[in-house]
């Protein structure tokens, strides 16, 4: 890599609204943090694209020459339904209804959580904190502001004075929205909150006698609120400044605004040099979300035993289709996009295959390779453009294609380097597997034997023999194995 690539990266901040010049605070090492999951339920694919989208910037980063301290949280306490201040925890409803104890179902679902994200081969963070495991640098956030005076204690609760902060600073400023706004557009209060004023946010919460999560503290015994997790915990490993604070664009209202307020309240600071935002997956066009059971999770689509689609497709698949949208553009997920990523990746697979095969000469080739690896780099620094950078790759596949039928030469040189900027960007940047996994040898096996009798079939359909052609069909349904036809290809899917 030509060190200078690294100067010239551009994010998108949320912040501007603008595409900046990528300069760190300091040199080489970069500090980001990430809102992690609210480890409450398996984590569906919509969660998985903001994680994913993280993990292509942390490992290009990391490519550039970075030292990234990434830090992921896991939400294990403070997360309200709603994203209110008044509804139940979803850590203890969910401890309620599977007869667990709220740590049993933090345990479940991050391991869960873990899992798929190995599967789907992302790099885990520097440092992954719990909210229960910072209770007491959490406390020490909300007295740190009491004495600021941007907070006020009432029945045991403490909440956070917006109306005072506004006077000085501009609360909303990351989403864009005007207080003045809010508040004409707000119920007012009806006598049974301790809020000042409905804008106003808890910083810590008295524990009401049905709660099954609660700490002591100078307040009594309560829990944290949501935003202030990620503020303690940002600043504990971070400090007061790092260079990008990122999650899925649904949380810049209310979570990062109040997170940015928290932080100009503790040392006059908003956190984050840049502040970046995935935009949302959605399934048929609307936002993929378990509160509105429109939703796949990752295991569903690797076995292919959903509703949505017709076959199962791998975490590779998966991912690369993820790639071929911007990650702030909306992403919408169907059967024949998969379809399409699955074949477009196999021809890359294909073509980085083909490359070790082509001849070699010492006259240079028509093909500027150097112009095209520059190219690769300028789109990636380009706010992180995967879809140019996938349009790249197959500009590079037609030219090994046409070398390959044509038996043109490629010189020595140029081969190498083709190989392994090839090579570079499929699994380094992108993270994409080499040798996309199969849970383990039997399975690849029995989907190999599963395709075989799917060609027998076929052939004894070509044959008019129907009689054999549906027994294999009948069998393979008896077993779970389910096939659907297209026009050209069946598919199977498994439904035990
Ligand atoms: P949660 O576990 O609800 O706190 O969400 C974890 C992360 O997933 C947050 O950064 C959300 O913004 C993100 N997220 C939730 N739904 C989607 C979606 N449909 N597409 C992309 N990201 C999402
Ligand atoms: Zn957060």
């Amino acid at each position: 890599m030509k060190s200078d690539f690294n100067k010239n990266l551009k994010i998108y901040n949320s912040l501007s609204g603008k595409k900046e010049l990528f300069v760190p605070i300091n040199k080489k090492k970069i500090g980001m943090y990430v809102c992690g999951p609210t480890v409450y339920n398996n984590a569906h694919l919509g969660n998985c694209r903001t994680f994913i989208s993280f993990d292509l910037i942390n490992r290009y980063l990391i490519h550039l020459g970075f030292k990234v301290r990434y830090v992921r949280n896991l939400t294990d306490v403070g997360h309200l339904e709603n994203d209110d201040d008044d509804g139940e925890d979803k850590i203890s409803k969910k401890a309620k209804v599977e007869k667990l104890e709220p740590m049993e179902i933090v345990q479940k679902y991050s391991i869960d959580f873990h899992k798929v994200m190995e599967r789907f081969n992302t790099l885990p963070p520097s440092i992954e904190p719990t909210a229960t495991g910072h209770i007491i640098e959490q406390i020490d956030c909300i007295e740190q502001i009491i004495k600021s005076g941007y907070a006020y204690e009432k029945n045991d609760s403490v909440y956070f004075d917006v109306l005072k902060f506004n006077k000085k600073n501009n609360y909303g400023r990351l989403s864009g929205r005007k207080l003045e706004n809010m508040m004409n557009n707000s119920r007012s209060l009806d006598g049974t909150t301790d809020k000042k004023n409905p804008q106003d946010f808890a910083l810590w919460k008295k524990a009401e006698e049905s709660h099954i999560m609660f700490w002591n503290s100078p307040w009594g015994k309560g829990f944290p609120g949501w935003h202030l997790e990620c503020t303690a915990m940002s600043k504990k490993y971070l400090g007061d400044y790092f260079d990008i604070h990122g999650g899925g664009m649904d949380l810049k209202f209310p979570h990062h605004d109040c997170e940015i307020a928290q932080s100009e309240a503790l040392s006059n600071k908003n956190p984050a040099k840049y502040w970046m935002h995935t935009n949302m997956l959605t399934l048929n066009g609307k936002k993929m979300s378990k509160s509105i059971d429109n939703f796949i999770l990752p295991s569903e689509i690797f076995s292919g035993n959903n509703k949505f689609f017709e076959k199962q497709f791998s975490p590779n698949v998966v991912k690369f289709f993820m790639y071929q949208a911007h990650y702030r553009s909306v992403l919408d997920i169907s059967n024949d996009s998969l379809i399409a990523s699955e074949k477009g990746l196999n021809k890359l697979f294909n073509g980085l295959n083909l490359i070790p095969e082509l001849d070699c000469n010492e006259k240079p080739s028509d093909f500027d390779i150097e112009s095209w690896i520059n190219n690769c780099y300028l789109k990636m620094n380009d706010d992180f453009n995967t879809p140019m950078l996938i349009a790249e790759l197959f500009d590079c596949l037609s030219f090994i294609n046409n070398v390959k039928k044509s038996s043109k030469n490629l010189n020595i040189i140029d081969k190498e380097k083709l190989e392994s900027t090839f090579k570079i960007f499929l699994f380094d940047v992108l993270g994409l597997v080499d040798k996309p996994e199969s849970n383990n040898a039997e399975d690849k096996i029995s989907s190999e034997l599963i395709g075989l009798l799917i060609k027998l079939r076929n052939q004894s359909r070509e044959n008019k023999d129907f009689k054999l052609s549906d027994q294999i069909r009948d069998d393979l349904m008896n077993i779970g194995i389910q096939l659907n036809d297209d026009k050209k290809e069946s598919y199977y899917k498994k439904i035990k």
